[in-house]
C-alpha cells in the first residue's frame, strides 16, 4: 500500500488504530500465515571502534566488560541452534573490534559447511570489499539500519558519519546479492512524529528485505542518558504502518520492545511482525552485550532465550517455524528464486514452490 507523508504522520498520531492495526496484521497473515521465524542471535563480541552516542557498547563506555568469543565458542552457540531446530544465525557485534575480515569469513564457512544453515551478519560499517568477501563465503543476509533520515542528526549521533555513506552501504549490500535489512530507532532524541514519517518512506523507499526497527532505550552510560525513552504508542504505530507499506518483508519484534515494555514482543506479532530473534550469546557474556539496558533481562540464558520466544509465538496461536525464511519479498519479484526450497513459507510463499 502506498501512503503519503500526511497519511502516515495521520496514523501515527493515532488517526484510526483500530483499522491500522487489524490491516496490518490481516497483511502478515496473508503473507506469512501462522508462520513466525526465529533467528537466533549471537553477539560475539562487544568490542566496538565507533562512538555512537545512543549505544552503550561505544568506545566511550569504560564501564563495558569487553570480551570477544572465540571461534570455538561461537561455533558452540552454533550447534545450539541447530538443535533447537533455529536454521537461522544472526552474527551480531560492534565494529571493527573481534576479528579480522578472514577470520570472520572462516566462521562463515565453517558455519555454512558444517550446518544447513542461513547466516546473518550485523557487523556495522566496513569497506564494501569486506561485505563481498563475506557473501563469497556464504553470508546470505546482512543488516545495516539506517538509524534516522535526520542527516545532521546521524552526524550528530554517529561521529560526524554521513547518513549518505550509510544508505550507500545498505544499497552495496542488495547489489552484492545479500538478503538486505535496515530499519531505524523510533524516538530518538531530536526526533518527532514527523520524522518518524519520513524514516518510514524512506525505508520504504529501499525496497528492503528485512526492516528492523525498534525504540531509542537510554543507556545511562552515554550522552544520551538523560533522554526520554521512545513513546511507546508510536513505536507500534510504525511497525504496523512499515507493514502496510512492506507487505512481504521481514520484520523482526526486537528484543527492545520487549525492554521498553514487557510483552513489547508479544504486540509486535500481533501486529505484523512475522520474526523473533532470541538471543542464543553464551550466558558468562551476555549481559556485558548491553546495547541499552534491558536488553537481556528478560532471559538469563540461551534456553530460557528460546523457550521464550516460542511460548510467546504460541500464545498468540501462532507456529514457531523451522524454516529459514528467506525473503518473500524477493523470491517473489524474481518468480522462481534459487534459495527457495519447497515447503519452507507459509501462507503466500507457497508460490515459491
Ligand atoms: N554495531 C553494529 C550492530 C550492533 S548495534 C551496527 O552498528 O550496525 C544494532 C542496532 O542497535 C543499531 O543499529 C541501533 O539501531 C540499535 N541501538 C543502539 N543503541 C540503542 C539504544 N540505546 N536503544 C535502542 N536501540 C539501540
Amino acid at each position: 500500500m502506498q501512503l503519503t507523508e500526511a497519511q502516515v504522520l495521520e496514523l501515527l498520531q493515532g488517526g484510526d488504530d483500530a483499522w491500522l492495526y487489524a490491516e496490518s496484521a490481516r497483511l502478515c497473515r496473508e503473507n506469512f500465515g501462522d508462520a513466525v521465524y526465529l533467528r537466533g542471535i549471537v553477539e560475539f563480541s562487544n568490542v566496538c571502534a565507533n562512538g555512537c552516542s545512543y549505544c552503550g557498547l561505544r568506545r566511550q563506555n569504560a564501564d563495558a566488560k569487553r570480551y570477544r568469543l572465540t571461534r570455538e565458542e561461537i561455533m558452540e552457540s552454533v550447534t545450539v541452534l541447530d538443535r533447537e531446530d533455529l536454521p537461522t544465525v544472526v552474527l551480531q557485534s560492534g565494529d571493527n573490534g573481534a576479528y579480522s575480515t578472514s577470520g570472520i569469513g572462516e566462521i562463515i564457512r565453517e558455519v555454512k559447511s558444517r550446518f544447513d544453515m542461513a547466516v546473518t551478519l550485523s557487523l556495522g560499517d566496513r569497506p564494501v570489499g569486506d561485505y563481498a568477501h563475506w557473501h563469497a563465503c556464504g553470508a546470505d543476509r546482512f543488516l545495516l539500519r539506517i538509524e534516522t533520515t535526520n542527516r545532521g542528526l546521524y552526524s550528530d549521533l554517529r561521529d560526524g558519519k554521513l547518513f549518505e555513506d550509510r544508505v550507500k552501504l545498505v544499497e552495496s549490500l542488495r547489489n552484492l546479492g545479500y538478503e538486505a535489512g535496515s530499519g531505524f530507532m523510533v524516538g530518538l532524541p531530536g526526533t518527532d512524529a514527523r520524522t518518524t514519517a519520513q524514516d518510514i518512506l524512506f525505508l520504504t523507499s529501499l525496497g528492503l528485505d528485512m526492516i528492523g526497527v525498534g525504540p531509542f532505550i537510554p543507556h545511562h552510560a552515554t550522552p544520551l542518558a538523560s533522554e526520554p525513552m521512545a513513546d511507546p504508542d508510536l513505536t507500534y504505530r510504525t511497525l504496523a504502518v512499515l507493514r502496510l507499506m512492506n507487505p512481504m518483508a521481514n520484520m523482526p519484534a526486537t528484543s527492545a520492545l520487549e525492554a521498553m515494555e514487557p510483552g513489547g514482543r508479544l504486540k509486535g506479532l500481533e501486529l505484523g511482525c512475522n520474526v523473533i530473534m532470541p538471543s542464543v550469546t553464551p550466558d558468562r557474556v551476555r549481559a556485558a552485550y548491553s546495547i541499552y539496558p534491558g536488553k537481556h533481562s528478560h532471559t538469563v540464558n540461551t534456553e530460557d532465550s528460546i523457550i521464550a520466544a516460542k511460548d510467546i509465538i504460541r500464545s498468540i496461536g501462532r507456529v514457531p517455524s523451522a524454516s529459514k525464511g528467506y525473503s518473500l519479498r524477493r523470491n517473489h519479484e524474481q518468480q522462481g528464486p534459487p534459495r527457495c526450497p519447497a515447503g519452507d513459507f507459509a501462507g503466500r510463499a507457497q508460490e515459491c514452490g
